[in-house]
């Protein structure tokens, strides 16, 4: 029977029947140090790639592609996960001295020139859970922004008029309505 179909028709039929199937999986050098993968994703493996693409964006302050994003996650999965990264990151703080600079509090320069306070873990985590890191602006319609790319924190009463770092004083804006809020 696959004898007689089209290849086009067959591959149709494997995707109706078996999704996951429609895609072969390959990798093809396209020139000595380059390799073409293809690959087919479930909607939750696209989601996950596309949050982590955000992510390193932000952390970067720079767009990056697909493949940028799929070598961070995997150099990021080796540094963590594979046991033999995980015995030389041990070995290399036993020789290295501790890095102070890392816990040192207090003001860091925001990205419009003005200063701010540096936020407390516990409290980051709190704004990251309410705001599910994304952009908190409303329109004039009420619909809200959602941009979940290069997003900020925002005092709502600034630091220089009396604002705390609490909760209620505190949101998530993205890059450009951030911006909006600092003309
Ligand atoms: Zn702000
Ligand atoms: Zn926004």
């Amino acid at each position: 029977m696959a004898e007689v179909l089209p290849k086009a028709k067959l591959e149709k039929e494997i995707a109706k029947v078996l999704p996951e199937k429609a895609v072969q999986e390959r990798t093809s050098y396209v020139s000595p140090e380059r390799i073409k993968l293809t690959v087919g994703l479930s909607e939750r493996a696209h989601e996950l790639l596309k949050r982590v693409q955000d992510l390193e964006c932000q952390r970067r302050r720079a767009s990056i592609n697909f493949e940028q994003t799929i070598e961070a996650a995997l150099e990021l999965y080796i540094k963590k996960l594979d046991p033999v990264e995980k015995a030389k990151a041990r070995f290399e703080s036993e020789v290295k001295t501790t890095d102070a600079a890392a816990s040192v509090p207090g003001h860091i320069v925001g990205l419009y020139g003005f200063t701010r306070v540096r936020l407390p873990q516990r409290l980051k985590h709190q704004i990251f859970l309410r705001d599910k890191g994304e952009c908190q602006h409303r329109d004039q319609s009420g619909n809200k922004c959602h941009n979940s790319r290069w997003t900020e924190v925002h005092h709502k009463t600034p630091v220089s008029h009396g604002g705390q770092n609490e909760l209620n004083n505190l949101t998530t804006l993205c890059f450009g309505h951030h911006k909006l809020m600092h003309l």
